[in-house]
C-alpha cells in the first residue's frame, strides 16, 4: 500500500540513526574504560604528554569522553522515542513492549553503569578526590541522560482498537466504510489534528492533502483526536482517554513560553 508506506518514511532511518548514536554512545565507554584500567605508558603519554601521569589531566579527558557519551544516548533515544511515535511497537507482550519503548534508558545504563562500577572496584589513575569528582559526574550523567532517554508517554497500536470499538458501537455499519481486512476506514489531511469518520466531513471535504486508511494509521499518522463534527459521539464518551495519546504534533510544538519572556534590564 503505497500510503502506508508514506506514513512510516523516515522511521527506518530514525531507528537506524539512533543505533548508530547508541553504539557510538557505548564505543565512548570502551574508551573510558580503556583508559582507565590501560597500563600501556605509551597509549597514555600519546594522549596526554608529558603529564600522562597528572591526575587532573586524567579527570579532564574522563569527564569530555563521558559527557559526548552522553549526549550520544540523549540524541539516540530521542530519535528512538520519534520513531515509536509514527510507527509504534505492535507487541502484545507487556515486557517486551516496555523495553522497546524504553530501550533508551537501557542504553543508558549500559553506557554507564560498568564503567561506574569499574572506576568504584579501584583505579591507581586517579587520586582519591578525582575518583570522587569522577563518580559524581558519572552519576549525573546516567541520572540526567536516563530522565531524558524515558519515553514518558508512549504509543500503543492498541489505542486504535479502542477507537475502533467505540466507533462500531456507536455507530450503525451504513455510517462508516471498511477496507478489505474489515478494518475502518478513517480521513485525515496532512495539516489537521483529527480523524474523519465521514471522508465529505465539511473541515476536510475541500483539502488537497486529504488521504485515508485504517485508525491505527490515522494514530500512527498523529491524528488520534475524533473530528468534533463526524465522530461527536465518540469525542464526548472517551474524551479522556484519548487525552492521553500522544499526537505526532506534541514531539515538534515549541515551548509555551519560548517568546515574550524578556528579561527587564535594570533601571539606571
Ligand atoms: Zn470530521
Amino acid at each position: 500500500m503505497a500510503e502506508k508506506k508514506e506514513l512510516y518514511k523516515g522511521v527506518k532511518g530514525l531507528r537506524l540513526g539512533a543505533v548508530i548514536l547508541w553504539i557510538l554512545a557505548i564505543a565512548c565507554e570502551v574508551a573510558a574504560i580503556y583508559l582507565l584500567l590501560t597500563t600501556n605508558e605509551t597509549v597514555l603519554y600519546k594522549l596526554l604528554g608529558a603529564g600522562y601521569n597528572d591526575t587532573n589531566a586524567l579527570l579532564y579527558w574522563f569527564i569530555g569522553i563521558l559527557v559526548v557519551d552522553a549526549i550520544f544516548c540523549i540524541v539516540g533515544a530521542l530519535l528512538w522515542k520519534k520513531a515509536n511515535r509514527i510507527k509504534p511497537s505492535k507487541s502484545t507482550n507487556k515486557v517486551v513492549k516496555f523495553f522497546w519503548d524504553q530501550l533508551g534508558v537501557i542504553v543508558c545504563i549500559i553506557a554507564f553503569v560498568p564503567f561506574g562500577i569499574l572506576l568504584i572496584l579501584g583505579t591507581d589513575k586517579l587520586d582519591a578526590k578525582a575518583k570522587k569528582t569522577l563518580l559524581v559526574i558519572v552519576a549525573l550523567l546516567l541520572v540526567g541522560s536516563s530522565a531524558a532517554s524515558v519515553d514518558y508517554n508512549p504509543v500503543s497500536p492498541g489505542d486504535s482498537q479502542n477507537v475502533e470499538a467505540l466507533i462500531k458501537s456507536h455507530y450503525s455499519p451504513d455510517e462508516y466504510e471498511v477496507d478489505e481486512n474489515g478494518d475502518i476506514i478513517v480521513y485525515w489531511t496532512q495539516y489537521g489534528k483529527s480523524m474523519h469518520l465521514d471522508g465529505e466531513c465539511y473541515y476536510i471535504a475541500d483539502s488537497s492533502t486529504k488521504t485515508s486508511g485504517t485508525v491505527a494509521e490515522a494514530i500512527e499518522a498523529g491524528k488520534a483526536d475524533p473530528c468534533d463534527n463526524c465522530m461527536s459521539e465518540i469525542k464526548e464518551i472517551n474524551k479522556e482517554e484519548l487525552d492521553q495519546m500522544a499526537p505526532l504534533d506534541e514531539l515538534t510544538e515549541a515551548p509555551a513560553d519560548a517568546e515574550g519572556t524578556v528579561e527587564e534590564a535594570p533601571a539606571e
